[in-house]
């Protein structure tokens, strides 16, 4: 038997890792197979559009939301936190817009009894020379123009249509007038005639709060944590010493009742949002501050260990903005499904607070020292959902890898290449031996230890190779082995890295050094 830890078996270093998307069917395969993410209620048939988080995600999105609120609020000297309560007073969400306007344009299947987006369901004519023959819909998709010539092309066979088929022209099911509507199939059935115009459907959850119940009672469920930092500006303002520039930061959950929650964990009903308010004069450089932030969260993204290449930026057209917003701009990620977005950066002007001081008739003005006058601060606010940069951190670290030993066998192992700083495990500790006193009971001393500071494991059960696999599977950038040169010699051990499956030699002082750096 080896004195030291065996070198793990194959050696040789991965190939170099070709990335492709992987599909969003492995990763939920992982998710559930690992224990990150769960459906809700599962035994219970499960509950479309909310999810529950298993003992290794839970780590993993606590990490995210940590390294966050550190980077974002305690490292930082010009940004503040709060916590406001989910249910807040009705007339806020009167006073933003969203009674009245936080709406999705709902369309029914009065057959199969199913619900789309209008402005995520498209159709087109089917034109044969030049001639309307009939209407063809599919659902949006990575190519939805493909989708729907595929589907013309079968609708002109089917119908046994003479002719040249002209190429679609996709249009959003919004654009449909009212003889298209019930010309139009529903891409539940494939047939026409059931599918209604699109209503307007507020997506805010609606409860009551109190013994009566009557329209008086009605309070809902916050769509957004934003609203919460714009109540809070003035209580923040009088007792915060805080000064233009500032934010007001806020972790916590929103729920919105989307008409098709879809791609697992990216459009939920009950999600996690990370938001910051951030205040600014109203004769600021308002661009400046834009694009700081805009490069202050793709930093931020790139420190979690999301890479460049999978990232973009998105500008929305100035004509689909919302009436008082200046700016938006999104970080998109290349998901499975698509390009999406992942963050939203956008310049809100003052309208928000402006909102809140005409309805609550409390004045949010602040008083310039230098200019003597009062005015209502402009704000830019890049606003993220946990869960979709989960989502995004577990796409970019999947991979499979094929690697060869030195006689040439190959073998498969898969790997969340994920960062230390998220990783939801940071050390496993393996004696190399599971009945040999010495060794567990030196590896149990060091867990107990690593265990103050860091989430940690440890594991004995089975060979070496399999045990190192099991980490790299859950993404931990660590093992260290005790074996019989750590007891019997100098104590160090074999530090075996996840991603290059290099093993080195380490002392104890060296391996809490290295954690101290990769783990901030
Ligand atoms: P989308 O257009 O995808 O519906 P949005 O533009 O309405 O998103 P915002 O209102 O700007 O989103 O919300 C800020 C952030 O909250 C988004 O960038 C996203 O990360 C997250 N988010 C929004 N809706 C959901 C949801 N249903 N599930 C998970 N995360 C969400």
């Amino acid at each position: 038997m080896s004195e030291t830890s065996p070198a793990e078996k194959p050696t040789a270093a991965p190939a170099a890792p070709e990335k492709k998307t992987e599909s969003l069917e492995t990763i939920v395969a992982l998710c559930k197979r690992r224990g990150f993410i769960f459906a809700s209620s599962d035994i219970y048939g499960g509950f479309n559009g909310f999810f529950d988080y298993g003992p290794l995600g839970v780590e993993l999105k606590r990490n995210i939301r940590d390294c966050w609120w550190r980077d974002m609020v305690q490292r930082r000297d010009d940004v503040v936190g709060i916590e406001s309560s989910i249910i807040m007073h009705p007339k806020v969400w009167q006073a933003s817009g969203h009674v009245d306007g936080f709406t999705d344009p709902l369309v029914d299947c009065k057959t199969s009894k199913q619900r789309f987006r209008a402005d995520q369901l498209f159709f087109a004519a089917v034109v044969v020379d030049g001639s309307v023959r009939g209407y063809v819909s599919a659902l949006e998709s990575e190519d939805t123009s493909g989708a729907l010539q595929a589907a013309a092309e079968a609708f002109k066979r089917k119908q046994a249509i003479q002719g040249t088929l002209a190429p679609v022209e996709p249009r959003e099911f919004t654009e449909a007038t009212a003889e298209q509507i019930p010309q139009i199939p529903s891409p539940a059935t494939g047939e026409p005639g059931s599918l209604t115009p699109p209503r307007a459907f507020n997506m805010m959850f609606e409860t009551q709060v109190g013994a009566l119940r009557d329209g008086s009672s009605v309070a809902y469920l916050r769509p957004e944590t934003a609203q919460g930092m714009f109540v809070d500006f003035k209580p923040v303002v009088d007792t915060g010493r805080v000064k233009l520039p500032f934010g007001i930061a806020q972790v916590g959950k929103s729920f919105r009742n989307e008409i098709t929650p879809r791609n697992f964990i990216f459009r939920s009903r009950e999600f996690e949002q990370m938001e910051m308010e951030y205040f600014i004069h109203e004769d600021a450089d308002w661009q400046a501050h834009h694009r700081e932030w805009i490069q202050w969260c793709w930093d931020w993204l790139k420190s979690i260990g999301l890479p460049e290449a999978e990232l973009s930026l998105y500008d929305h057209p100035k004509e689909k903005l919302s009436f008082y917003s200046r700016g938006t701009t999104d970080i998109m990620f290349r998901y499975p499904f698509g390009v999406q977005e992942l963050w939203g950066i956008a310049a809100r002007g003052n309208y928000d607070l402006g909102q809140h001081e005409q309805a609550s008739g409390v004045p949010q003005a602040i008083f310039d020292e230098a200019t003597k006058k009062k005015f209502i601060p402009h704000v830019i606010e890049p606003a993220v959902g946990t869960d979709r940069i989960f989502l995004a951190v577990l796409c970019a670290a999947y991979a499979e890898e094929t690697i060869t030993d030195e006689k040439g066998a190959t073998d498969t192992r898969t790997v969340l290449r994920l960062s230390p700083r998220i990783a939801p495990v940071k050390v496993a500790v393996l004696p190399l031996l599971k009945n040999k006193d010495a060794l567990t009971t030196r590896a149990k001393a060091l867990y107990k230890k690593l265990q103050h500071r860091y989430a940690v494991f440890y594991d004995e059960a089975g060979a070496i190779g399999r045990r190192y696999r099991r980490q790299d599977e859950i993404g931990t950038p660590w093992c260290v082995t005790i074996d019989f040169d750590t007891v019997e010699k100098d104590g160090s051990f074999t530090l075996r890295e996840r991603d290059s499956m290099q093993q080195r030699r380490i002392s104890e002082a060296e391996l809490f050094t290295l954690l101290d750096e990769a783990v901030y």
